[in-house]
């Protein structure tokens, strides 16, 4: 028997409830590698997939958890033998298939990578998949070139946010953290954002599509009106990362900072991201992300803590990273 947080749908209601659940290797879906889950997350989907699914889940029971680490118990594929470290984030575990939240998972063989070195498997879930697309974001804004001015993050306080703020911040780049909790400004400046920026003063409504040349690059956790207004800050040429709608899908923006100041639009999807490009970012990771500075952003919680953090990620109430002790929860 082994411990899983179970999401079900009353057929008569349509309401979700989650609990904490003990579960028999039989109950799990087939795929060819067994892992021995010790770690997973709580990120902004799971926050949706425990309660009533957003659209993202499939089909109840069901069991969250877009994420996790742990060691290879029985496997299939010549890749992976027992006693091996794996991670795992994206291909809609979690939502499609049954995810981390779980101590024991089936995974396609293709959906894993091998624990890269110098990073343990709390280590791995501390980063998480918010984490690992803060990196995919960053190696965007390189792809295409950081100009000099400052490097704007929104959402800084959440996970994503937090990770870039961190990785910017150790490469050298000089970043200004847009939080709506000021509170999170003495938290955000041990991250090493050199400056905070309100919410509210990026929220404000302006009529004009272009303002001041500011950022040399963004990485954008917030979307809607909030991105529409930061693309007429930005320096010639500069680019924004696109990875999140936590301030909503709708982006009431003009087409003229693309056509005046030749703004980059990148969007990031951690998810269907191929093998090689997840090893390189999580090789970055393990070398661009000092692991003190990642310590200080984690939240612990075990199993049972995650249908109240599910609901407040989804307020963002959520400060950094929630890792979640799955071993022993
Ligand atoms: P968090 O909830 O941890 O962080 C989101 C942050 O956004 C909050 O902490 C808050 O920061 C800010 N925020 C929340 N609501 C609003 C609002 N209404 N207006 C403005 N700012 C707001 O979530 P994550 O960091 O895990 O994820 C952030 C986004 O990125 C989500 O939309 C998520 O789905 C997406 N995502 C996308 C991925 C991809 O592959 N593209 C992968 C992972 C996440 P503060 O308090 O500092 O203002």
């Amino acid at each position: 028997m082994f411990k899983a947080l179970v999401v079900r749908k009353d057929a008569e209601s349509g309401k979700t409830s989650a609990g904490v659940e003990e579960l028999t290797l039989d109950a799990l879906p087939e795929a060819e590698v067994t892992v021995s889950v010790e770690y997973s997350t709580l990120n902004y989907k799971d926050g949706l997939c425990i309660g009533p699914g957003g659209g993202l889940v499939r089909s109840y029971p069901h069991v969250p958890g877009i994420d996790f680490a742990g060691t290879v118990e029985a496997s299939d594929d010549d890749r992976y033998t027992p006693g091996d470290k794996v991670v795992l984030t994206g291909w809609r575990v979690g939502e499609a298939h049954w995810g981390g939240y779980s101590q024991k998972v089936r995974a396609k063989a293709d959906w894993l990578v091998p624990l890269p070195d110098g990073l343990d498997t709390r280590a791995a879930m501390a980063v998480g998949t918010a984490g690992f697309t803060a990196m995919l974001a960053v190696m965007a804004l390189e792809d295409h070139g950081i100009k000099p001015g400052p490097v704007l993050v929104t959402g800084a306080a959440g996970g994503v946010g937090s990770v870039a703020t961190a990785i910017l911040a150790n490469l050298g780049h000089r970043v200004a953290a847009v939080t709506g909790r000021p509170e999170q400004s003495d938290y955000l400046r041990s991250l090493g954002a050199t400056q905070i920026v309100a919410r509210d003063e990026i929220n404000e409504t302006v009529k004009r599509p272009l303002e001041s040349e500011t950022w040399g690059g963004c990485v954008d956790a917030v979307g809607g009106a909030m991105l529409a207004r930061l693309l007429g800050q930005m320096e010639y040429g500069a680019s924004v990362a696109a990875v999140g709608l936590a301030g909503g899908a709708n982006l009431p923006a003009t087409v003229i900072p693309f056509l005046l100041r030749g703004v980059n639009l990148l969007g990031i999807d951690s998810v269907m991201q191929p093998y090689d490009n997840r090893v390189r970012a999580w090789q970055r990771i393990a070398k661009d992300l000092p692991m003190d500075t990642l310590d200080a952003m984690v939240t612990p919680a075990t199993l049972a803590d995650l249908p109240d953090l599910g609901a407040d990620i989804l307020n963002g109430k959520v400060k950094g990273r929630v890792v979640v002790d799955v071993a022993n929860s």
